[in-house]
């Protein structure tokens, strides 16, 4: 008899998961429910829907029931909720919601992809009509249609993650006034605090009117009909429209019934096959729990491309195959109001939270692509490494061009376990337009291995306020008068080898400039000479974001 396969959700996983297996094996008998009315569309695309630059939700529809039936010989039941799972029968119960029946369904090889709920804290007013999450093609036409009749021009997104982001800038794109409100002191809470300075100044630069560090308490519809959005601090704000992007959460709900083992965070454990604590189902997207990669620990992460890899792998599994899933280590790119935020591996938060030691961070502020051709752009990178080994741990860029690029470098390489010592050799495509012939990978390479080398020591910033070390602050006399450390003194690097002598040899020196380069430059003779010095990692462009996140930045380290 074929092998019956009862693959629950027709999304990311669920549809990589049956498409897969069919190219494994044409025996096997592929069924997949969805409760939606819908399959594989393009949820990431959603937000862009509702700002009318993908203005036809036909686009988002990256396969349909006939396709699947047509091209795969997979039957696709839309509109089918599964209710529940027996696992000891092998058994699902289906919501036929077409047909308005129910009936049962025995499976060899059960997948569960049910993906993950959009959170909706139980605040006061939270379900008065004009507020809205985003997760399927539906919800995206409800929006839609209520900007439209409502002629909105005033909206509230709440949460300053990847889908608050992107639906501040859609909404914005629409004509929209938007208020964000993040109750941490950051956008974008997986980056390190002050990677996301230049991300709020973006933000803010470019109208939105951005709410950090305060919370939403309560929500209320208006005599006017209009919404009316209170905050922790006290704050009303007025809206048309308000938009939860607060995370998802594992749904849950059917492993819990049928009694699969979850795990710590929540979502459903499963091993490097994927396969839950039941022999006969199989789990992936984001519903499970995985392993992260760097720190190795339990994790949630819910993103796309984790789910297409974990159902293809499934789909091997269920065929016989022996597949081992590498886990995680948060790789994600969010695009906002032409800023490009990008990020994999760990974060230095999220290694001190762990109580992780035996690491250390660089910054650097290259162009995209080599100053001399026009239209260069900076990129902020940050690099976590381990020391003295040199192993990578995360890197986090932000800027408007080449940072996806950078950051997809540094995912593989830290996915191969590369070290600092292999960026510094890593062979990348250069042209003028398009990188430098040292990029700016080879360059946080070059830097983190000159600092394990011992040719660069490094201070950090976060102390310079409590330092007894000598400031030198190495650029030219007009850069250090528009702004400068407090206490530092100027000596630039064109003058270093005639005024060296001014500086005291018998205290430490942390030498800084614009971006770290000169400062290096100063460092290497200063050290050649027998001075103690310090390098600022980053340099002044550094400075300014933690000055900017003020007395928090310190007691972050
Ligand atoms: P889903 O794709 O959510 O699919 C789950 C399906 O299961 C749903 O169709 C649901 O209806 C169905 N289902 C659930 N329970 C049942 C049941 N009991 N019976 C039948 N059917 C059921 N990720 C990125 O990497 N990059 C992005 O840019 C990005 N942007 C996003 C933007 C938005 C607005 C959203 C919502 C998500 C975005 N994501 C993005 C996340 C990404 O879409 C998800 O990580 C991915 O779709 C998860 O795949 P999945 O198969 O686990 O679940």
């Amino acid at each position: 008899m074929a092998q019956r396969v009862r693959i629950v959700g027709g999304v990311a996983g669920g549809a990589s998961c049956a498409a897969r297996l069919r190219r494994l094996s044409e025996d096997a008998e592929i069924v997949v429910f969805d409760r939606g009315p819908y399959v594989s569309f393009a949820n990431c695309g959603l937000p862009y829907h509702v700002g009318d630059v993908i203005p036809d939700e036909r686009q988002l529809l990256v396969a349909s029931p006939e396709l699947f039936r047509d091209r795969f010989a997979i039957e696709v039941r839309i509109e089918s909720e599964v209710l529940s799972v027996d696992v000891q029968k092998r058994e699902i119960e289906v919501e036929d919601r077409r047909e308005g029946r129910r009936y049962r369904e025995p499976y060899d090889a059960l997948v569960l992809a049910p993906g993950g709920a959009p959170i909706r804290p139980p605040l006061p007013g939270i379900d008065a009509p004009g507020i809205f999450s985003l997760r399927t093609i539906p919800d995206s036409r409800r929006i839609r249609a209520w900007l439209a009749e409502h002629q909105a021009t005033q909206a509230v997104v709440v949460g300053g993650g990847f889908i608050g982001l992107e639906m501040a800038e859609n909404l914005a794109h629409r004509g929209l006034a938007v208020t964000l409100v993040e109750q941490l002191p950051q956008p974008l809470p997986p980056l390190d605090p002050e990677m996301a300075v230049p991300v709020a100044g973006h933000l803010r630069a470019r109208g939105v009117d951005l709410r950090l560090g305060d919370a939403v308490a309560a929500f209320e519809l208006t005599s006017s009909g209009r919404l009316r959005v209170r905050t922790a601090s006290g704050a009303e704000l007025s809206a048309d429209v308000v938009i939860l992007g607060l995370g998802v959460k594992p749904e849950t709900t059917l492993a819990r019934g049928a009694g699969l083992a979850l795990g710590p965070s929540g979502g459903i454990r499963v091993d490097e096959r994927m396969q839950t604590s039941d022999p006969h189902v199989w789990a992936v997207g984001d519903a499970v729990e995985v392993v992260h990669v760097v720190s190795g620990t339990p994790h949630i992460l819910p993103l796309a491309g984790p789910a297409n890899r974990q159902g293809r792998l499934a789909a091997d599994a269920i065929a016989g195959r022996e597949p081992r899933f590498r886990g995680v280590q948060s790789t994600s790119v969010c695009g906002a109001f032409g800023l490009v935020i990008a990020q994999t591996g760990a974060s230095e938060r999220g290694l001190r939270a762990a109580g992780a030691e035996g690491f250390e961070s660089i910054y650097l502020h290259p162009g995209h692509h080599v100053g001399y051709f026009p239209g260069a752009r900076p990129i902020h990178l940050k690099l976590i490494f381990q020391k003295p080994g040199g192993r990578l741990l995360g890197a986090q860029a932000v800027g408007e061009e080449g940072v996806e690029r950078r950051i997809d470098v540094l995912a593989t390489a830290i996915q191969l376990g590369a070290t600092v010592f292999d960026l510094e050799e890593a062979e990348l495509c250069y042209a003028p337009q398009f990188g430098a012939a040292k990029d700016p990978v080879n360059m946080a390479g070059m830097i983190a291995a000159n600092h394990l080398r011992g040719d660069l020591p490094l201070a950090d910033w976060r102390s310079v306020g409590e330092t007894d070390a000598l400031l030198v602050d190495v650029r030219e006399p007009a850069e250090f008068a528009a702004g400068h450390l407090e206490h530092a003194v100027n000596l630039p690097l064109s003058e270093l080898r005639r005024r060296s002598d001014e500086l005291p040899r018998d205290r430490e020196l942390w030498v800084y400039c614009q971006a770290g380069q000169r400062s290096y430059y100063a460092l290497r003779a200063l050290r050649q000479w027998g001075y103690d010095v310090r390098n600022l990692p980053g340099g002044y462009e550094t400075w300014n974001a933690f000055r900017e996140l003020g007395p928090s930045a310190g007691s972050s380290r």
